[in-house]
């Protein structure tokens, strides 16, 4: 229904649609809540108990960070004794920090606003944050979110896991958030041994997107404004991701063409419409921003998926075809971290490429590599062309 002049016939809250918001119900994330709060029990009857260490897994849009600051912020209201919160928060995304003295700094920053960051090391960091969780309070309750952003973060999760070792500190609750690739120093024993649950999220079927866009779209959306055909069909084009994240935003991007419009109700080919705006194309200004070794690295994923005529591809095959092609042009191969960082950050970020782990047919577990949204023919001879013009 129309809502009025000057406001938006479709959308009726747009912040519902924001990345921040976090929705008070999660449809298909109750076991994980349950299994949280369970693992957190002691935590409710004895607000000083030691605090447990979870691991959420997951690909992208499968509702990790929603869950744990849904789960995080209710935790705190229910601990709340009287007007005073027990726990506070201390939430960082470390794709926003990059380093493990920005982090513990973001952590400390709760404690002390305006905390200056520059000058202090890693060790001096610490013992302030032993310090203030010690003599502090309110307890902190720590959550790092996009963990796989951080280069060399072994020690600061080891020293966080053993803070209260030789000191006053109680273990304060930690929920760490990841990928769905284990990093080494989270593999090793010593470490793996502290963390008392590990809740692996998977990717949404068709049938829990539709649940998870009929209750945002009836907190976004105004009454009558989006019938259920069309709710299905953005579930089955998320679906091949299992993508809330896609999802909802191409809710909103649909709400925005048929607002467009001028209409009042979400057509089906909005959908479609939206959707073809959002998909990456062939374009050669968009490819041709990549930073070298990303295009290199393009190319010899290309080839490598050419060559061999199947959907997915091994990490490592996609390597030697980068690294011949930087042979080609002459110049220097990245190493295979760096080459890891690229393929499952900028790339995969940027929905060039898709990636997962591998199953059943390949020795140990390697990443594979398709790209399904783009002909890969066609890619080929592109970024051939832009390395040809620019180095050539
Ligand atoms: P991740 O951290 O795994 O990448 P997010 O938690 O950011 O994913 O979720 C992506 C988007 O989808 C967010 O807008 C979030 O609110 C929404 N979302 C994810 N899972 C659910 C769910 N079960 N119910 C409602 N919204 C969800
Ligand atoms: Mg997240």
């Amino acid at each position: 229904m129309s809502s009025g002049l000057g406001q938006s016939s479709i959308i009726k809250s747009a912040n519902t649609f924001s990345p921040s918001y976090v929705p008070n119900s999660l449809p298909h994330r109750e076991k994980a809540l349950s299994d949280l709060k369970h693992v957190f029990g002691a935590l409710y009857d004895d607000h000083y108990s030691p605090g447990p260490i979870v691991l959420i897994q997951g690909r992208w849009g499968v509702g990790k960070t929603a869950v744990s600051l849904r789960f995080s912020g209710d935790f705190v209201s229910e601990t709340r004794e009287g007007e005073k919160n027990t726990f506070g928060v201390h939430y960082v995304n470390c794709r926003k920090c990059r380093s493990p003295v920005i982090v513990i700094h973001e952590i400390l920053s709760r404690f002390y606003p305006g905390l200056p960051q520059r000058g202090v090391s890693f060790q001096e960091l610490f013992l302030a944050l032993e310090k203030a969780l010690s003599s502090s309070e309110e307890r902190a309750f720590i959550v790092l979110d996009e963990l796989n952003y951080l280069k060399d973060c072994g020690d600061l999760v080891y020293n966080l896991f053993r803070i209260h070792e030789g000191s006053e500190v109680i273990p304060p609750p930690i929920i760490l958030i990841i990928r769905d690739w284990l990093p080494q120093y989270l593999v090793e024993s010593n470490v793996r041994g502290f963390i008392s649950l590990r809740l692996p999220l998977e990717p949404y079927n068709k049938h829990q997107l539709f649940d998870i866009l009929k209750s945002r779209a009836e907190l976004a959306l105004n009454d009558d404004s989006c019938d259920e055909k069309v709710l299905e069909l953005i579930a089955e084009l998320a679906t091949k991701e299992g993508n809330a994240r896609y999802a909802i935003r191409l809710l909103h991007q649909a709400a925005f063409v048929a607002e467009g419009h001028d209409r009042e109700e979400i057509l089906p080919e909005d959908v479609r419409t939206a959707e073809a705006q959002g998909r990456p194309s062939l374009n050669k200004e968009s490819i041709g921003l990549l930073p070298l070794h990303e295009r290199l690295l393009l190319l010899g994923i290309s080839r490598a998926l050419n060559k061999s005529n199947s959907v997915w591809i091994p990490i490592g095959t996609a390597e030697r075809e980068y690294q011949l092609a930087c042979e080609e042009y002459g110049i220097a191969p990245n190493k295979h971290t760096a080459v890891w960082r690229k393929v499952n950050e900028s790339l995969a970020q940027d929905g060039l490429i898709e990636t997962r782990k591998s199953g059943k047919g390949f020795r140990g577990q390697t990443t594979l590599i398709s790209i399904t949204s783009l002909p890969t023919q066609a890619l080929e001879r592109m970024l051939g062309d832009l390395l040809n013009d620019s180095l050539g």
